[in-house]
């Protein structure tokens, strides 16, 4: 098996005295090239003549791809219809040979640069962002540039030279070490999580806890067990650049910090832990979804926190969801699964309901702390003044909680200054010109940009349309244009904006988080990284402020997102001793989500939400997957879906919904057309949309995208 989007396997000849076995990682011929390849299980096809086959070129010293990783590789392949050397590229990613480490790379001169950059510049910092130094290759590979433009940084001093960072061996973690005291309905989760590790055979169980109650903790009990039976275990987290405060519980129990896993590892690191895991010498491993192909040999413990969380589901390359494949991966490993989330989605909900997977649930905050109490402000009642977008309650209340010294939160999940600009003269709108999207204005660095390519302009003083000077004006706000307005109306409040591009590395995160906990900030402004599980004790005020806005669109999903996200977000207040308070913003008080945030019922938001969903077959009562023509011009992706739909599927308990414009119908230049099959959940997808493909040809320069269980319809 190659690397590589073949449909399978390719015979080699084995050369006398060589003796490969299934998972033996080997060079072979391809091409005028040698590629790194793995033994795979498949059987050689004898149609084959023997003088066609070439012959391997040699086995590589590695650790061979146990089996449990092959049949791993094969069934996220069969179920996502992706090519299988594609999933397997995953697993083999750092597999390198041959060429010897770099030892020496740089990192930002400090104080930053004065001028103003070049884009390929501004790249190439933000890939140094997460303080870790970087080799000349690595550094331009991430930052997509040539080598030369670094080091042209380097002699201009944007870069000074830096050691790169030896990997310091993998402490095992203890058991034993003694962790913080459980309450009595935490004691009995974790005994209940520990009897699933040591029973040493596959489980999943829903860890379902009300906002700070604790579950880190529970689950942590379930990795010690994981330890106590020799086995290794794997916490999947959503954002794995915002977990500072998990990695210091970690290490307040087990003593030690655990491996860490994900995309942005300078490639030494990666390599040194991908071979730690391989020997089972990290024996835990924290991670984004990647984490998933690593080589553990014996994995006994899979943990997803925040299971409901979007951000597990990889939409480009091979399009996966890391929370059902690790129960996929548990069940393969005979590991026990735990799916953990004040939130559960609904997939997970119908799981329970049927008993496929169990359930434990923690109905209290811990250390005594009471929920945050949930109001709606109204803002057709009381509005913000015109041009602005804080209604006076909030104002009020977050001048109350500044005066008792207590910290407040306004969230808004949109970044930049405003989402939209236009010209006042003529309506002239400023458009991205690859993509149907509004350019967003992002005023600190004074240019609009494209939130889904990247395009990015300077903001220009005349209309492009009319001429008109002076004429651009904004419309709606980003959390830049809340921060503007929370400065005018609270001064001397120390504020803090948390947003992804204003936050960017592990390091910015763990700042911020460290500046609020030593309440050195008394005002935090943020999008939507503020609901990640932070525990900040002395934040007591949430004011969401906009509360409708995930509710457009018209997705599938947008009630119980909306619900869950804001849940979060209120789940913050009041984690200590001082009571919490939320309010939200809302065109629309009387809107079933607002009524359930208020009334802190989700389980009656959720059964509503499972009739609703019931009756048409919609996940997770019955099964999605969709198809994604894209072409560079629309005549060819028409043509394409057209014929996609005339040779769509037919059959009891199917339908196809399209061909029809993707939201998104432009996307980075590319013209998208998009078709959904549903079909009843006793009906499997994989053969029919392989059949329907099969029926089609594509032609040069169309490519057609499968999304089985798609999460984003854009
Ligand atoms: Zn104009
Ligand atoms: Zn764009």
């Amino acid at each position: 098996m190659l690397p590589y989007p073949f449909p399978g396997p390719f015979d080699y000849r084995v050369p006398a005295g060589m003796d490969p076995q299934p998972g033996d990682v080997v060079l072979v011929p391809l091409n005028r090239r040698e590629e790194v390849g793995v033994v795979w299980d498949a059987s050689a096809d004898e149609g084959v003549p023997d003088r066609k086959l070439k012959p391997l070129a040699g086995l590589i010293d590695t650790p061979p791809m146990r089996s449990e990783l092959r049949r791993f590789v094969d069934w996220v392949a069969a179920y996502t219809l992706a090519p299988p050397g594609e999933v397997m590229a995953m697993a083999l990613r750092v597999v390198a040979h041959g060429v010897a480490a770099p030892t020496m790379g740089w990192r930002r001169a400090d104080p930053g640069p004065a001028a103003r950059l070049t884009e390929a510049r501004r790249r190439v910092l933000d890939a140094l962002a997460s303080q870790e130094p970087r080799a000349t290759g690595e550094l331009a590979r991430i930052a997509g540039v040539g080598a030369g433009v670094v080091r042209g940084m380097a002699d201009s001093g944007l870069l000074v030279p830096a050691v790169l960072t030896a990997v310091a061996p993998f402490a095992a973690p203890n058991p034993e070490h003694p962790g913080e005291a459980l309450s009595s309905d935490q004691t009995a989760a974790a005994a209940v999580l520990r009897q699933a590790v040591a029973a040493r055979v596959f489980s999943v169980t829903l860890l379902d806890g009300v906002t700070g109650s604790g579950k880190t903790e529970v689950y942590l009990e379930a990795v010690a067990e994981c330890l106590r039976q020799g086995r290794q275990a794997l916490v999947l987290l959503p954002e794995i650049a915002l977990s500072s405060q998990w990695l210091e519980r970690f290490e307040r129990r087990f003593a030690v910090a655990p491996a860490v896993w994900h995309s942005d590892l300078p490639s030494r690191v990666r390599r040194v832990t991908w071979a730690a895991v391989a020997e089972g010498a990290a024996s835990v491993v924290v991670g984004a979804r990647s984490a998933l192909f690593l080589p553990f040999p014996d994995l006994g413990l899979v943990v997803v926190d925040e299971e409901h969380e979007t951000a597990f589901k990889q939409e480009e390359g091979v399009v996966y969801h890391a929370r059902d494949m690790a129960v996929v991966r548990a069940r393969i490993c005979s590991a026990a699964a735990v799916l953990v989330s004040a939130t559960p989605s609904l997939e997970t909900l119908a799981n329970v309901e049927v008993g496929r997977y169990a359930r434990l649930t923690l109905p209290t905050r811990h250390g005594g702390a009471a929920l945050p109490s949930v109001a709606a402000i109204d803002m057709r009642a009381t509005g913000p003044e015109r041009g602005q977008f804080l209604a006076p309650p909030l104002i009020e209340a977050v001048r109350a909680t500044l005066a008792r010294g207590e910290q407040s939160m306004l969230f808004l999940n949109r970044r930049g200054y405003a989402p939209l600009t236009l010209c006042r003269h003529c309506g002239h709108r400023m458009q991205c010109p690859n993509c149907t999207a509004w350019l967003v204005e992002h005023r600190v660095r004074r240019a609009l940009q494209c939130h889904h390519c990247g395009h990015s302009v300077p903001i220009p003083d005349e209309c492009p349309a009319c001429g008109a000077a002076n004429s651009l004006v904004p419309v709606g706000p980003g959390v830049e244009r809340i921060t503007e307005e929370a400065t005018a109306a609270f001064p001397d409040a120390r504020r803090l904006v948390m947003a992804s591009d204003t936050m960017t590395g592990p390091h910015a995160a763990a700042d911020a988080a460290r500046a609020i906990e030593a309440r050195a900030v008394d005002l935090i402004i943020g999008t939507q990284i503020v609901a990640k599980g932070w525990h900040f004790p002395h934040l007591t005020l949430v004011g969401v402020v906009d509360a409708d806005l995930g509710l457009a669109g018209g997705d599938l999903r947008a009630a119980e997102r909306t619900v869950q996200l804001l849940h979060q977000v209120a789940g913050r207040a009041g984690r200590a001793e001082a009571p919490g308070r939320v309010l939200l913003q809302t065109f629309s008080p009387e809107h079933p989500v607002m009524q359930a945030l208020v009334e802190g019922d989700l389980a009656a938001f959720m059964a509503r939400e499972a009739a609703q969903r019931r009756p048409g077959h919609w996940p997770p009562y019955g099964r999605l997957a969709a198809l994604i023509v894209s072409a560079d011009s629309a005549t060819v992706a028409d043509a394409l879906a057209r014929d996609l739909g005339r040779a769509a599927p037919r059959g009891d308990g199917m339908e196809v919904l399209g061909p029809a414009p993707a939201p998104l119908s432009i996307l980075r230049g590319r013209h998208r057309r998009r078709l959904l099959l549903k079909t009843r959940r006793d009906v499997a997808v994989q053969p029919i949309l392989r059949a329907w493909l099969g029926k089609v040809t594509t032609t040069r320069g169309a490519r057609v995208e499968v999304d089985v269980d798609p999460l984003s319809f854009l």
